[in-house]
């Protein structure tokens, strides 16, 4: 017999098995496959199915499959599933028992013992048939683990000191959260709330209700009554989408032929923007929020009594999760632990202690430091062309794809210069410029013309940044060979020295040469190549609404400050523009003020070399 314990997250809508492998302790499964679908069914023929292909086949015979099983352990309540009487604990047994071959597959042996995750509400009955579950399955159940308790082993917080967690749990139908002191290998529950029909699923069902509605308007065809594949099918759709959604600002959803009508294939054809997805969910959101409340009042803890907000579960990974979150809980939630795999991991460390490891945590490559660009924003209430938007937020999981939206600064703008920098702080010059290119051949616009900033990072540093005008899809890209690379004392020394050089500049206490603005911030510290160029190229500036007369003094203060460093006939159109500006505001002349505040701001954005955008 091995001494090999496993973790297992037995959960409502996924399941994981984790294990200490190589070092470490990590989630198992074959090839690339980690999660698992907590969905068992039976095919045509009576074939057993686990995972996946049950999960494919429940929408069309939901007869023949079960899901969420979770839900009805500790009740006695049969199941009939295929012509088969099944109970609970049975199904879920098929569940571990897949588990259990995944750790095989990948570690050559079958695991004979396990940690098995319950949530921190499960009565002792639905204690006791997880344990009969696993008894089923072949496995010895050495622990019952809390799942918030999991997690915050997975994030290291059972290193013996004591810390205070709130745990924030949307998975596919359940909502946690829990409030728990932390020492050692002990753990307490101060309090759990939550709600056991509310999860991802609930998003997706919004999401395709909406798509259900437009392919109506579209077609005149109701797919919610009587066309069941096509239902499957925008339930799939919504989800990818969802996903999408997650990282990018749109998702376009194509599904050819979702119906025939009089023999002629009818396709569903729309974009769904984030914004969009965001009020659709929003008041499920705030649900989870109120019980977020409720679960601090009954610690007797405040937001700011936590050391920690953790996230655990796929749908936390949905933006406007983390950023209410933010806002109520005033410190940022951390999702460094991949919020799907979070659960298993601690169930992982607590196994592998129980044989006789020497394990703190779960090790997860994660991104050091946060990236984005600079824009036209406002600062003090006049305008500031170095602005910080990060579109990779630090200690995320690697690798990642982040999207976010800009807009051109002022109409007919045909080109833009993305800054790409790495740091924290909202006033880009304070951070590190990592790359830098040119945009060009945007489609000339009157309106705001839309422009997307792409950010991929892998395992390996490699930061790749790609504009994308929306409206036409051209696209440029640069790649940054080395972006998470510290920087050495002597770099972040000479950063520092540009950038009070440059302050002290602006306040006109000292007149830097020519040329040493703003060439000095030419030179990348990533080494950037491979830069492609799709066509066209963008990127972003913001746009100044119709100018007040303090904004148009704001923005002759700004090119003021570049006289000494401006060519000499770009100086004199500046200085014409200013009294354009001047004689403007005499006369109370709004076209007059907004004609010329848009010209000086054209000069200085191109003075600058600086990309501008109001990030959405
Ligand atoms: P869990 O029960 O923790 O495995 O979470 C499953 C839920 O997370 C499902 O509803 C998934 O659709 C959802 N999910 C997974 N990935 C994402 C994502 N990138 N954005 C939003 N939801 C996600």
């Amino acid at each position: 017999m091995s001494d090999l314990i496993v973790g297992i997250d037995l959960g409502t809508t996924n399941s994981e098995v984790a294990a200490f492998a190589d070092g470490q302790v990590r989630v198992l499964g074959p090839g690339d496959r980690r999660i698992l679908p907590s969905c068992v069914g039976f095919s045509a023929s009576g074939e057993l199915l686990v995972g996946e292909p049950a999960r494919n086949q429940q929408a069309l015979y939901p007869e023949r499959t079960v899901r969420s099983i979770k839900r009805r352990m500790g009740s006695q309540e049969a199941v009939l599933l295929g012509g088969k009487s099944l109970t609970p604990p049975e199904i879920s047994a098929l569940i571990l028992r897949e588990l259990a071959e995944w750790a095989r597959l990948s570690l050559g042996v079958r695991p004979e013992k396990a940690v098995i995750t319950v949530p921190a509400y499960f009565s002792d009955a639905q204690r006791a048939a997880t344990r009969e579950a696993g008894a089923l399955a072949g496995l010895e159940v050495v622990r019952i683990l809390n799942e918030p308790t999991a997690a915050s082993l997975a994030y290291g917080y059972g290193d013996g000191s004591r810390h205070t967690a709130l745990i924030y749990d949307l998975g596919g139908g359940t909502f946690d959260v829990s409030v728990v002191t932390v020492e050692g290998d002990i753990t307490e529950v101060l309090s759990s709330h939550g709600n056991n029909r509310l999860g991802g699923d609930d998003f997706d069902d919004l999401l395709a209700e909406r798509l259900a509605q437009e392919f109506q308007k579209q077609h005149g065809v109701d797919v919610r009554n009587g066309h069941p594949a096509a239902k499957a099918r925008l339930w799939w759709a919504a989800e990818e989408a969802k996903k999408k959604l997650s990282q990018e600002p749109y998702a376009r959803i194509r599904e050819e032929a979702l119906v025939e009508r009089n023999g002629k294939p009818l396709h569903l054809e729309i974009e769904i923007s984030r914004t969009d997805y965001e009020t659709l969910i929003r008041p499920l959101v705030e649900s989870t929020l109120d019980s977020v409340s409720r679960a601090l009042q009954d610690s007797g803890r405040k937001p700011g009594d936590m050391d920690a907000v953790l996230l655990v579960g796929g749908s936390t990974r949905t933006p406007l999760v983390f950023n209410l979150l933010t806002e109520r809980m005033a410190i940022e939630p951390r999702q460094d632990v991949h919020p799907d795999l979070c659960v298993a991991l601690g169930a992982g460390v607590l196994a592998s202690r129980l044989a006789g490891r020497d394990v703190d945590r779960v090790l997860v490559d994660v991104s050091p430091y946060s990236f984005g660009v600079s824009f036209l924003g406002e600062r003090g209430g006049v305008p500031y062309p170095h602005c910080y938007k990060p579109i990779i937020h630090r200690n995320t999981p690697l690798p990642l794809t982040r999207t976010e939206r800009f807009y051109t600064s002022h109409p007919f703008q045909t080109r833009v210069d993305v800054q790409v920098y790495q740091g924290e702080d909202d006033d880009a010059l304070k951070n590190i410029l990592v790359g830098d290119f040119r945009v060009e051949g945007l489609t000339e616009m009157e309106e705001d013309n839309e422009v997307l900033c792409r950010m991929r990072l892998d395992l390996d540093g490699v930061l790749e940044v790609t504009s994308i005008e929306k409206a036409t899809g051209k696209s440029k890209q640069i790649t940054v060979a080395n972006a998470m690379q510290a920087k050495s004392p002597e770099e972040i020394a000479a950063g520092k020295k540009r950038i009070h050089e440059l302050f002290e500049s602006r306040s006109g206490e000292h007149s830097a040469s020519a040329g040493d603005f703003p060439d000095s911030y030419d030179d990348t510290d990533g080494e950037t190549d491979g830069e492609t160029d799709e066509g066209l190229t963008i990127d972003a500036v913001a746009k100044p609404e119709v100018p007040g007369e303090a904004a148009a003094k704001g923005l002759m203060e700004r090119s003021r400050n570049l006289f000494d460093r401006m060519h000499e006939e770009d100086r004199e159109e500046a200085i014409d523009i200013h009294e354009r500006i001047g004689a403007a505001i005499e006369s109370g002349d709004t076209a007059a003020l907004a004609e010329a505040y848009r010209a000086l701001t054209e000069l200085l954005f191109f003075m600058e070399g600086q990309i501008g955008g109001r990030p959405n």
